[in-house]
This record gives structure tokens, C-alpha cells and sequence, in this order.
């Protein structure tokens, strides 16, 4: 039988029911009301950061977060004053002291660390609002963006430690005498006390944790709680003082920032991958949840979940496939002859499809694939629809990429952005002297690849500029040569100059258009005078053949791009031969056009299925 729950839930059982069996510690009593904790109250909880919630034990059990609220309350600061006048009143050294200790810079008096009591009691100054009470709505706001739902003050705790925290009480007036707070210090003080007494439980800590992986935002919620450039702040101090005076040793044998409270809680962050939690109330010499500490030590190393632990990129985990044109052409029906330019010609197209997260190692794997790949092609897709993320040191190298080949003469394709507005937006802004178009303008890897093969068509078109005869169109496949003829004769030939409308919309539609030479835009004019261009027909297709069935009227107007030369058939010449020659063309045509409208159909049935994935 299997067990019940996925392997992660079955290691996190298995985790409670060990450590469950350490009994050491003490639960804290300088605060009378915390004495009344239960022993052995033990909970384990882990969020990743796409939302998936793992718990065992005693996770639901309400408890005060003290100092874990500290980590909150300065991201709130630096929020509502700037990093700036924040580092000028509370510095960001660790200072190897317990948590209440009197640690002041001599001379400034500025706390070492928002970490610890004087620091975090600095902090409460720095959060916008004029009253305790405004600020104290601030942040129980704030605490709601994190765990997406309210919280409330346990109001037994704060009483008892708004009667007991005499100590705390000094530092603050200490700070006073220093001009760190410049206000009355019994508002700051109460905010604080109420700040340490908010009611959380041990998965509301990893939910908060998974939100500070998460890039500040909710993973669950999807609400932001924290602005992205200042996550990395809050995680650094965490890091370096989260665990007070047991900071360095936790760094070195965990390694993940982390907070903890001498209400028994600790939360732990791996960036970008998920928040952990931990809750008993049992506490070592220095403050910190014995089993906090012994049950994160053993995840860490089990599954050497260490910051400082990182994995390599290597290309095939970031470039999820490679390929050319000729390999994987365009869904897009050619004219034989085109098919066969293009395989050879399609090897100047080189398509990356990319995997991952992109940050800048990985990054930097596609650019110098990208130089070496490029020496003999002219066009690069890179496909980011399954990169989900882009970071900034990521966007830097592509840009500096796209600028350098564009420099080259050679042609960058980036498709999948369309839902990443953010870093579309930053290479728009960053890149200079590329078009745009279609750098970012086509939408997916088919329709670059299509737009890539027509240019490399077009080129080719160019310096051969042969035509491409009747009997190699799309539509004549399987004539004989005496059909061939027969069709010829009854087909006028037409010259358009670049721009000349071939066919407007709503025109009576009498004819069928072979397309000899250069090619046509099919555009379906929308309102405010805007042309929008359904597709691009070249050289070896045919337009118009749909009235052939229903007698109706042109759909979309056609619109010469370049000379273009077409055989137009008139349908009322098609028919007025009874000849059985005559008859076989018929044939052959309604097959080869009934052909190709199922091929079109088909891959439109393929595009919605993808669309609504
Ligand atoms: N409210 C507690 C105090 O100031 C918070 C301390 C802690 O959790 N380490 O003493």
C-alpha cells in the first residue's frame, strides 16, 4: 500500500514524529504571559513558492510571532522611508549580542541591526504614520498582504509585556537620547509590544516565508507584500542577525536567511524556491526553538538546501531544444519549389527554445551559444515561453546580445514575452538601433519562423527572380503537362506595381489569382483606418479560390507588397468547356484547393487547441 500524502508530507511526518521525541529547552517566562505555552506544542510547515502547502503536527495552533515580526516591520520601514534615512538610523552589522541586548554604535547611538530589540524598536519610528494607531494599521495591512487573510493582537500577551518589558523600555529611551527616535517613545514602544503580540500559527510563518522566496509576492494569493528591490534587504539582515547572537553558526550550518521569536516560531527562506516554518515553544539559552533549530538543521542537510549550495547550469538545461529551418520548417504551405529552397536555406535560421528560470549564468550559456550558432545564419528565435522568469542580470545579457548581432547584420526573433509585459518593456527601452518589429512582434516560434523563411525567400527571390511557372504551384500539383496547357490558355496574366490593390474586400468574387511572382498581404481593414494583415501569400500559392465554392464576395483586401505578377482563371471560362480535358482540370483543381482549405483547417483546429490550453 502506498502511503498517504506525496513524499515531501511523508519526510515532514517522519521529521515530526523524530524530533518530537527532543525535550530540551525551556519555554520562555521574562514574559509572564508566555509561560502558559504548551511544551509541547511542535509543528512543521513548508510553502513553496508555487503554492503548494505541506504540514504535520501542530500548525494551526496560534501563537505571538514576536521578533519574527521584526523582519516585516523593517521591509515596511524601508518601504515608507527609503533604504537611506532607514541605514541612517539602524545599522545592518550583526552584533554577536543576545536580543535585548543595549547594542548602540558609540558615538551615532544607531542599534547595530534591526534584528534585535533596539534595532526593531528604531524601526517602528521609520513606518509612515503620525499616530501609534496609524502605524499599527500599517502594519497589520501589511500583514494581511502576507498571509491573505487579518490577524489580531493577543492582548493578554501584550498586556503582560507592555507591563513587564521594562528593559525594553530603557532601550527606547536610550534611542530617545540619541535622536534615533525622534518622537515620544511610549507610542513606539506600544506599537512594538502590539507588533510582537500578533496572533500567527506555523503555517502563516511559511506562508510568509514562501511570500519573501516568492519575490515579495503571495504565492497563494498572488497578492504583493513586499516590493521586489527590497526583498533582498529584509533577507540580508535576516541572514546575517536573523537568529541573534546564534546568526553566524545558523548561517554556516543551515544557510538560509531566517527569523526567529521567543514564542517558540521560526520562519526560514530559500529564495525562490519555498518558506519553511517551524513552532515550539521550548527555547535554547539565546532565545531560539530548540526543535526550530534541530529540525531545520536536518531538512538543510538531507536535502542540501544551502544558499550557498548552488547548482550549475549547463546548456541543455537552459537551451531545452535547438534546431534550423530546414530542420523544422514553418507550418506554413509552400510552393514545391519554395519547399525546396528552404531546405537548405532554413539552416540560417537557428531557433533556441529555452527552459527555466533565466538568470544571468544561464544567460550568459545562450549568449555564447548564440555568437558561436550565429556564425553561419542570419536570423536567432529564442523561444522564453517556457521560461517563466526573466531576471535583470538575464535581460541585461539579451539585450547586449540582440545589439551585437544586430550590429552583425543579423536578425533577433523573441517570442513567448507576450505575458512578460516587464521585460518586453525593458528591451524596448534598452535596445537602440534594432527594429522592434519583429523582435518582439511575432507572437510565437511558427510565425517567426515564417516570417524568417519569407525573408530568406524573398532574398532568394531576388537574385534568382525566376517565376514560379504554373506547373510548380500549389494548386497544380499532380496536372500533366497537357492539363497544364490546357489551363494556361484559358489563364490571364497581370502585372501589379508594389502597393496596387489586387482585390478589395466586398468585390464581387469572380476569379482565382495564381501568384507567378513576389507576393501579397491579405489584410482585413478594422476600424480607425488600420489595416490588419491576416497573412502573407508568396510566389507558388493562390488566392481568391474559396468564391470558387460559394460565388460570394473578396473577404479581405490583397495588396501587392513588391511587383508582383499573378494568372488570374476566371471561373466563367473554367466552366464554359464541356471538353473532357476540360472536366479533368475541373477535377484536379476542386481536389488540389479542397486540399489545401483542409490543411488550413486543420492547422487552425490546432492553433485554438493550443490557444486554449
Ligand atoms: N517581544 C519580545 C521582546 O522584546 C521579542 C523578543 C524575541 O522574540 N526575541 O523581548
Amino acid at each position: 500500500m502506498i502511503p498517504e500524502g506525496n513524499a515531501l508530507q511523508q519526510y515532514l511526518n517522519t521529521l515530526y514524529r523524530d524530533y518530537a521525541a527532543l525535550d530540551e529547552g525551556e519555554v520562555a517566562s521574562y514574559i509572564p504571559e508566555l509561560t502558559k505555552a504548551d511544551p509541547a506544542w511542535f509543528g512543521i510547515a513548508l510553502v513553496t513558492v508555487d503554492g503548494h502547502v505541506y504540514q504535520s503536527g501542530d500548525t494551526r495552533q496560534a501563537f505571538t510571532i514576536q521578533s519574527i515580526s521584526k523582519a516585516i516591520t523593517y521591509g515596511l520601514a524601508l518601504d515608507d522611508s527609503g533604504i537611506p534615512s532607514v541605514l541612517g538610523k539602524v545599522d545592518v552589522e550583526p552584533s554577536g549580542e543576545a536580543f535585548n541586548e543595549i547594542s548602540l554604535e558609540p558615538g551615532t547611538g544607531r542599534p547595530r541591526n534591526p534584528m534585535i530589540n533596539a534595532g526593531a524598536i528604531a524601526t517602528v519610528a521609520l513606518i509612515a504614520g503620525d499616530t501609534a494607531d496609524e502605524k499599527l494599521a500599517r502594519m497589520l495591512k501589511t500583514y494581511e498582504r502576507y498571509l491573505g487573510r487579518q490577524v489580531t493582537i493577543d492582548e493578554e500577551v501584550y498586556r503582560s509585556e507592555k507591563s513587564t518589558g521594562h528593559r525594553n523600555r530603557a532601550i527606547a529611551y536610550l534611542l530617545r537620547n540619541s535622536n534615533i527616535i525622534e518622537k515620544d517613545t511610549d507610542e513606539i514602544l506600544d506599537v512594538y509590544f502590539k507588533q510582537c503580540s500578533i496572533l500567527v500559527d506555523c503555517r502563516d510563518l511559511a506562508l510568509m516565508g514562501a511570500t519573501l522566496a516568492n519575490d515579495g509576492v503571495n504565492p497563494i494569493t498572488s497578492v504583493r507584500a513586499l516590493t521586489s528591490p527590497l526583498v533582498p534587504k529584509v533577507l540580508s539582515v535576516m541572514n546575517s542577525c536573523g537568529m541573534y547572537d546564534y546568526s553566524g553558526a545558523w548561517v554556516y550550518e543551515v544557510g538560509m536567511p531566517a527569523k526567529s521569536g521567543v514564542g517558540g516560531g521560526v520562519m526560514a527562506v530559500l529564495p525562490g524556491q519555498f518558506g519553511l516554518a517551524v513552532f515550539s515553544p521550548k527555547l535554547d539559552v539565546r532565545g531560539n526553538s530548540v526543535r526550530g533549530i534541530a529540525a531545520c538543521k536536518k531538512i538543510s542537510s538531507d536535502f542540501g538546501l544551502h544558499v550557498l549550495q548552488t547548482g550549475r547550469m549547463t546548456t541543455t538545461s537552459v537551451i531545452h531544444v535547438r534546431y534550423n529551418a530546414a530542420q523544422i520548417p514553418s507550418k506554413r504551405s509552400r510552393a514545391a519549389i519554395q519547399t525546396r529552397a528552404l531546405s537548405t536555406l532554413g539552416e540560417r535560421v537557428v531557433v533556441f527554445e529555452l527552459a527555466g528560470d533565466l538568470v544571468f549564468s544561464s544567460a550568459e550559456i545562450i549568449v555564447s551559444e548564440a555568437m558561436g550558432a550565429m556564425d553561419t545564419a542570419d536570423f536567432l528565435i529564442l523561444d522564453f515561453r517556457r521560461a517563466p522568469r526573466i531576471a535583470q542580470g538575464a535581460v541585461c545579457l539579451l539585450v547586449a546580445l540582440i545589439q551585437s548581432l544586430g550590429q552583425g547584420g543579423k536578425t533577433v526573433l523573441l517570442t513567448g514575452i507576450a505575458d512578460k509585459f516587464d521585460v518586453a518593456r525593458e528591451i524596448r527601452r534598452r535596445v537602440t538601433a534594432v527594429e522592434l518589429e519583429p523582435l518582439l512582434g511575432c507572437e510565437d516560434v511558427d510565425h517567426a519562423l515564417e516570417w524568417c523563411e519569407d525573408r530568406l525567400l524573398a532574398d532568394h527571390a531576388a537574385t534568382i527572380s525566376t517565376e514560379v511557372p504554373l506547373a510548380h504551384q500549389a494548386f497544380c500539383e499532380g496536372f500533366s503537362p497537357e492539363e497544364l496547357a490546357g489551363l494556361e490558355v484559358i489563364m490571364e496574366r497581370r502585372d501589379y506595381a508594389p502597393g496596387a490593390a489586387v482585390c478589395r474586400e466586398g468585390e464581387v468574387a469572380e476569379s482565382i489569382f495564381f501568384i507567378l511572382r513576389g507576393q501579397v498581404s491579405v489584410n482585413i481593414p478594422l476600424e480607425h483606418r488600420r489595416a490588419g494583415r491576416i497573412s502573407m501569400l508568396s510566389a507558388g500559392s493562390a488566392f481568391g479560390e474559396m468564391a470558387l465554392f460559394d460565388q460570394g464576395v473578396r473577404t479581405a483586401d490583397i495588396i501587392a507588397d513588391g511587383p508582383v505578377t499573378c494568372l488570374e482563371l476566371d471561373f466563367a471560362r473554367l466552366e464554359a468547356d464541356s471538353s473532357p480535358l476540360h472536366a479533368r482540370i475541373r477535377y484536379q483543381l476542386v481536389r488540389n484547393i479542397a486540399r489545401g482549405l483542409s490543411r488550413k483547417l486543420r492547422q487552425l483546429t490546432g492553433e485554438v487547441r493550443l490557444l486554449r490550453r
